[in-house]
């Protein structure tokens, strides 16, 4: 904590699909102390092996809708025909506690997270390359053709927006990426 901002931090991480956002943020909670994982609630389908209340808390778009109507979410989007979004609630009571906390949300959500929390820091993951990008959405094997051309498409756009983050970590080897973004969280941490 500095004493301008006595409470916890928000580190935003947005990457487009497939870049190892998922990986990253896995590996970056298990290595780093005292980081809260801000759950999304989310309408889209869970992949195999993704935990309710671990990976995602799963719902409807009615009760999501519900929570908009609400202002359940500090931030909220709809990415590739399905809604996102992110609890007020938890941030705001992390912070308040002292935690930082790490959110894996879109270009979208980060800017709308921006302006309520000015000083959140924005990291932003890239893939090597496009047709790495795509070899990973690919191997990976949870999406159906068409949705990978959704997302790749999708990512063009991602990535030009990506240019205004704070920080730009490439995912080319992963532990390399790791470390990089260790880096910045205990950078911030010292400072
Ligand atoms: P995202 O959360 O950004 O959609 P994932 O974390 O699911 O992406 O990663 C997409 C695929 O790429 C997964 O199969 C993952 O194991 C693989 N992957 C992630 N990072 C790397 C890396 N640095 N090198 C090779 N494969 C990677
Ligand atoms: P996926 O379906 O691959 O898990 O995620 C698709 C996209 O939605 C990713 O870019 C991910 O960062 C983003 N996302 C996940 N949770 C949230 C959220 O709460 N809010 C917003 N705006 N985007 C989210």
């Amino acid at each position: 904590m500095t004493l301008s901002d006595p409470q916890g931090r928000l580190f935003i991480i947005s990457a487009p699909s497939g870049a190892g956002k998922s990986t990253l943020c896995r590996l970056l909670m298990a290595r780093v102390p005292d980081l809260r994982y801000s759950v999304s609630t989310t309408t889209r389908a869970p992949r195999q092996g993704e935990v309710d209340g671990k990976d995602y808390w799963f719902t409807d778009p009615e009760t999501f809708e519900t929570g908009i109507k609400t202002d359940r979410w500090a931030e909220w989007a709809e990415v590739h025909g399905n809604y996102y979004g992110t609890s007020a609630t938890f941030i705001d009571q992390q912070r308040a506690d002292g935690h930082d906390v790490l959110l894996d949300i879109d270009v979208q959500g980060a800017a709308q997270i921006q302006t309520k929390y000015p000083h959140a820091i924005t990291i932003f993951i890239m893939p090597p390359s496009m047709a790495v990008l795509r070899q990973r959405l690919e191997q990976r094997g949870t999406d159906t053709p068409a949705t990978i051309e959704k997302r790749l498409a999708n990512a063009r756009i991602e990535m030009a927006q990506g240019a205004s983050y704070r920080h730009t970590v490439v995912n080319d080897h992963l532990e390399e990426a790791v470390g990089t973004l260790i880096d910045i969280v205990q950078r911030y941490r010292n400072g």
